[in-house]
């Protein structure tokens, strides 16, 4: 499976690049879908060169895998992309980087799979660990400036507060502190975000959500605009010889998956939008989180910095804490109980349940909007609050 084209150039939109896998296709069949190649090994010829430069082993060679790295650099404008086998794999690739004893600076409150990692990743590392509310820029620009830290870690839209950072003020700050700045934006999406042309150095995504799309999939990613950086060679050395790859059927399906990316964004994002304005006029609702309301505090942030919607991620705070938010959970008919987000069918969650000690409000429940029709989902979530 040779791409006949090249990735297509500009100024084609990511719909279209999308659409057409950034020019995949199968060319020994002349099929319009990739073949999905299982081989774990490639053979030599008499002289004992490889029959085909490209492929000696699967741990460091999966043409599927480079199909759907080729796509993803092309949605998120990146130089180059690595697929790893979760979205935590892609977060533990980027800290191995720092050395024993540096310092990093992560957003607080944000997903909270990540949080608990790099606490347990630094406590045994002794990498001193800063965690700062990010969207607040003077508070993040005196923490780095006080720690000079490897590495700033953002989330935006951070889940499930729907807070915004700065991504260019963060960029500024970082780099003024000598650290990198990587951007999780996994509930944006390629689509909404390109964190690297705001100065991000790494954007990462759980592949798992949005980018996939059918709850069918466990993969992550790191886009770069360097190639060249130190950190990028040895994340990608890494990940080479330490072996976090993904499977070629999955990233065959990922390639599937991205093909309708923006389709899903841009039904996702405006279903949302609907439920956000649906649940402020709610009178069994105290509190609407969703960037695209104009209320919210990161709204201005979010206008210049996502294109094209503010993504499905919602969260809202049901009057009555945990126990009437869990009993409207309880009758939700449409919305699927259940963790996780980006995929197209609606999921709610009850956080506190999950995170009890973390702060998040007890009355709070987390939508993932999927592409449903949303006045099935209004009338769903309706029931369920009682009007
Ligand atoms: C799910 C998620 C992750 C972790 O990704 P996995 O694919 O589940 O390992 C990281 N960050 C965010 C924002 C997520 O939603």
């Amino acid at each position: 499976m040779r791409p006949l084209a090249d990735t297509p150039k500009p100024p084609m939109h990511p719909a279209t690049i999308a659409a057409q896998a950034a020019g995949a296709i199968d060319t020994e069949t002349a099929g319009v879908v990739p073949a999905i190649h299982m081989a774990t090994t490639f053979m030599r010829d008499a002289e004992y060169a490889p029959m085909n430069a490209e492929n000696i082993y699967l741990r460091s060679h999966n043409e599927n895998t480079r199909v759907a790295e080729r796509l993803l650099s092309a949605l998120e404008g990146a130089a180059d992309t690595l697929l790893f086998p979760s979205g935590m794999a892609a977060v533990a690739a980027v800290f191995r980087t720092v050395p024993t004893g540096g310092a990093v600076v992560v957003q607080s409150q944000i997903y909270w799979g990540t949080t608990a990692w790099i606490r347990e990743f630094c406590a045994r590392r002794q990498i001193a660990l800063h965690e700062v509310e990010a969207s607040d820029e003077e508070a993040l620009a005196a923490v780095c400036a006080q720690h000079r830290p490897a590495l700033v870690w953002v989330e935006t839209p951070s889940n499930p507060w729907l807070r915004i950072t700065d991504i260019a003020g963060a960029a500024q700050i970082a780099h003024d502190a000598g650290a990198a700045l990587v951007v999780d934006s996994t509930a944006a999406s390629p689509v909404l975000s390109q964190p690297l042309a705001l100065g991000a150095d790494i954007v990462m995504h759980s592949a798992t959500k949005g980018i996939n799309g059918h709850s069918d999939v466990l993969a992550g990613s790191l886009s770069v605009s360097d190639v060249d950086s130190a950190m990028w060679q040895e994340i990608r050395a890494d990940r080479d010889m330490a072996g976090a790859v993904l499977g070629p059927m999955e990233a065959w399906l990922l390639t599937r998956g991205m093909r309708t990316l923006p389709l899903r964004m841009r039904e996702m994002s405006r279903n949302a939008m609907r439920l956000a304005q649906f649940l402020v006029d709610h009178p069994k609702v105290e509190t609407v989180l969703y960037p695209g309301l104009p209320d919210h505090p990161g709204h201005e942030i979010a206008l210049r910095q996502m294109s094209g919607g503010f993504g499905g991620l919602l969260s809202f705070v049901v009057d009555g804490g945990a126990e009437a938010a869990l009993h409207a959970v309880g009758r939700l008919q449409l919305f699927h109980r259940a963790t996780s987000l980006g995929g197209v069918e609606s999921l709610v969650e009850h956080r506190h349940t999950i995170e009890p000690h973390t702060g998040i409000p007890e009355g709070l429940l987390r939508l993932s909007v999927g592409i449903e029709d949303a006045d099935d989902l209004i009338a769903d979530l309706g029931q369920a609050l009682g009007q």
